[in-house]
Parts: structure tokens; C-alpha cells; sequence
């Protein structure tokens, strides 16, 4: 099993119920065991052309025998069930659902599906502030820092607001 760190987000519909029941269906097939859940956070969107909710964000802790790319299509199907949109022309719109692997053990992947760490993941203070919550002393390549160090060198900018507290995930939810 390998563990790794899931980013969830939305800013359409329940956005909270969304995150729940999108965790409990990662959970259903039997692929992926999650085992902690940051606190949700809420923070303004940013760059999105339509008229936009601010976004419930938080990240999973979770463990998976599935390759990075298995990994990948099942939350790409999880994303389907709940409803995505994707609109042609890489517009940036509001989303009910966005997962990203951000850490797959200590593996790294860059081919065209897939870039893991996660890209863009290391300018988010939506991204890093749950994830120092479960893995502060983690380095992140290809930086020499910790998690909690690039969360502290950020820049103010996007507020971020602590709106339910992280816990142990209860299999029984799934
Ligand atoms: P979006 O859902 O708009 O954030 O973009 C999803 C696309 O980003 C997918 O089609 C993936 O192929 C690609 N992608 C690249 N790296 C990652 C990653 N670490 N996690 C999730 N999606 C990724």
C-alpha cells in the first residue's frame, strides 16, 4: 500500500456535503482506504471567469494499492459521478468537485496526465495549509522544504478560513 495526499475543493451545490460523499465513494470500491481528513477550509476563488462561490478546500491522507494513473482514473470517475463540468477551451469555471493528487508516496511522475507533486500545488495556501495539518515535517521535492516551511514563506494574498476541524476518517461513513 502506498500513501498518499488527496486535494478535494468545491464551490458549487453543498460544497461540504459534496467533499463527504466524495470521500465516501473513494472509499466504496475497496481501492483506497482513507485514513485522515484535514480541516475544510474556506477560501475566495481565484482566476475563475464565472461568477463564483468561494470553495470549501481540505486534503485526504489516504492509503491505495493503484498505480499513480489507475489512481488518477478513479478520481477522474469519482469527479464524473459528482457532477463535474468541464467545459471546452480550458476555461476556468466553478466546479462541484475538483480532486488532485498532490504526494504519491515519494514517487515522482511527469508524463502528459500527470505531474506528481502536484504542479502549482506549492503557491496554494488553500492547498498547504491542510496539508500541514497531516504532514508538516514532509519534504517537497523538488524543493529542499518541509510543507509547513513553503506554507510559512507564502505570501499573505488569499484568506483562508478554518471552517471545520480535520479528524480521523470513520469507515463506517463509506
Ligand atoms: P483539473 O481537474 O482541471 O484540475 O485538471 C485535471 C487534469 O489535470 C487531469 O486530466 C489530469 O490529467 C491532469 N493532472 C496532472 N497532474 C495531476 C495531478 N497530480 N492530480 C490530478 N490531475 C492531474
Amino acid at each position: 500500500m502506498v500513501l498518499f495526499y488527496l486535494a478535494l475543493g468545491s464551490n458549487l451545490g453543498d460544497r461540504i456535503q459534496t467533499i463527504d460523499q466524495a470521500i465516501a465513494r473513494l472509499a466504496r470500491g475497496g481501492d483506497i482506504r482513507p485514513l485522515r481528513l484535514s480541516s475544510l477550509f474556506e477560501t475566495e476563488p481565484e482566476g475563475l471567469v464565472d461568477r463564483a462561490k468561494r470553495f470549501i478546500n481540505c486534503v485526504l491522507e489516504a492509503e491505495t494499492a493503484l498505480s499513480p494513473l489507475s489512481l488518477l482514473d478513479s478520481i477522474g470517475d469519482v469527479e464524473n459521478a459528482m457532477g463535474r463540468v468541464r467545459p471546452g477551451g480550458g476555461a476556468v469555471v466553478s466546479r462541484t468537485l475538483d480532486l488532485d493528487i498532490l504526494f504519491y508516496g515519494d514517487v515522482i511522475v511527469d508524463c502528459e496526465r500527470l505531474q506528481i507533486p502536484h504542479p502549482r500545488m506549492y503557491q496554494r495556501r488553500f492547498v498547504l495549509a491542510p496539508l500541514a495539518e497531516l504532514c508538516p515535517h514532509r519534504l517537497a521535492p523538488p524543493t529542499r522544504h518541509t510543507v509547513r516551511e513553503l506554507l510559512l514563506k507564502l505570501d499573505g494574498g488569499e484568506k483562508c478560513q478554518r471552517v471545520r476541524e480535520g479528524r480521523e476518517w470513520n469507515p463506517q461513513e463509506a
